[in-house]
C-alpha cells in the first residue's frame, strides 16, 4: 500500500474506533491531516471543542496561532502533517489518560511509519513524552535530537502561548529554528543516517540519543 492508502486506512479505522472510552463523547474523531510525504510532522495532544466538531486538527484558537507560526517560516498548513496523541476529544478538554494514550498509540506509530517525516515536532508534554520520556520541556524545547531514527524537536503547546505572553515569544523563537533543522535533517537523510531515509523506522537500530552537531 502507498503511504496515502495507509493513511486513509488509518483514518477510516480511527473514525469508528472504540479502543478507549474517549469514543463515547466524541462528535467526530480527528485522525490528522496533511500530505502523505510531508517533511514535517506536528504531534499535538488531542482534539478540543472545535476539532471534535469539524474532525480536523488544530482548527480553534491554538490552530490559528499554529497557522501564524507556520507562516512565519514560509510554510502553509498544507505543507505539513498535523495529528495528535489521542484522536478523540477528552471530556472538557481534560488531559488524556495514560491508558487512552496507549490505546491510541498504534495509530500514531503507523502514521509516522507511513509518512517517514524528516522532522517530528512535538507540541506539549504528551507528545514530548513519547520521544523524550520524562524530560522537562523547559530544558529541551527548541533543541533537535535524534530519537527512534527521526529528528525530533519538542515545543511548548501553542495553547500555552495563548495564555502566557513570554511563552508565546519562546514558541515563536523555537519555530524559527525549524528551517535550519530541516536542512540539517535533509543532509543526514541524504547520507543515509536517518531511519526515514530508506528504511521504515518501525524497528530502528538501537543508538544512543544524539544531539545534532548543529546545536
Ligand atoms: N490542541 C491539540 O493538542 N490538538 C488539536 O488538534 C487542537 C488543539
Ligand atoms: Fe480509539 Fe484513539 Fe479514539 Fe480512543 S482516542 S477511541 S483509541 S481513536
Amino acid at each position: 500500500m502507498s503511504p496515502e492508502e495507509i493513511l486513509r486506512e488509518i483514518a477510516a479505522e480511527v473514525s469508528v474506533c472504540t479502543k478507549c472510552d474517549l469514543c463515547k463523547g466524541r462528535t467526530k474523531a480527528v485522525p490528522g491531516e496533511g500530505p502523505p510525504n510531508a517533511r514535517i510532522l506536528f504531534i499535538g495532544e488531542g482534539p478540543g471543542y472545535h476539532e471534535d466538531k469539524q474532525g480536523r486538527p488544530f482548527v480553534g484558537p491554538a490552530g490559528q496561532f499554529l497557522d501564524e507560526l507556520l507562516q512565519s517560516i514560509n510554510l502553509k498548513r498544507s505543507d505539513v502533517f498535523i495529528t495528535n496523541v489521542v484522536k478523540c476529544r477528552p471530556p472538557n478538554n481534560r488531559d488524556p489518560l495514560p491508558e487512552e494514550i496507549s490505546a491510541c498509540n498504534d495509530y500514531l506509530d503507523r502514521q509516522i511509519a507511513a509518512i517517514k517525516p524528516l522532522l517530528i515536532v512535538t507540541l506539549g508534554r504528551y507528545s514530548m513524552a513519547k520521544f523524550f520520556g520524562s524530560a522537562k520541556i523547559s530544558a529541551i524545547h527548541g533543541k533537535a535530537q535524534k530519537k527512534d531514527g527521526y529528528i525530533c524537536m519538542a515545543m511548548y503547546h501553542p495553547a500555552a502561548g495563548l495564555h502566557q505572553a513570554s511563552l508565546k515569544e519562546t514558541i515563536r523563537q523555537d519555530f524559527k529554528k525549524i528551517p535550519v533543522v530541516l536542512a540539517e535533517a535533509e543532509r543526514l537523510a541524504a547520507e543515509g543516517k536517518l531511519g526515514s531515509a530508506s528504511s521504515p523506522a518501525a524497528n530502528p537500530p538501537e543508538e544512543p540519543p544524539q544531539q545534532l552537531s548543529l546545536f
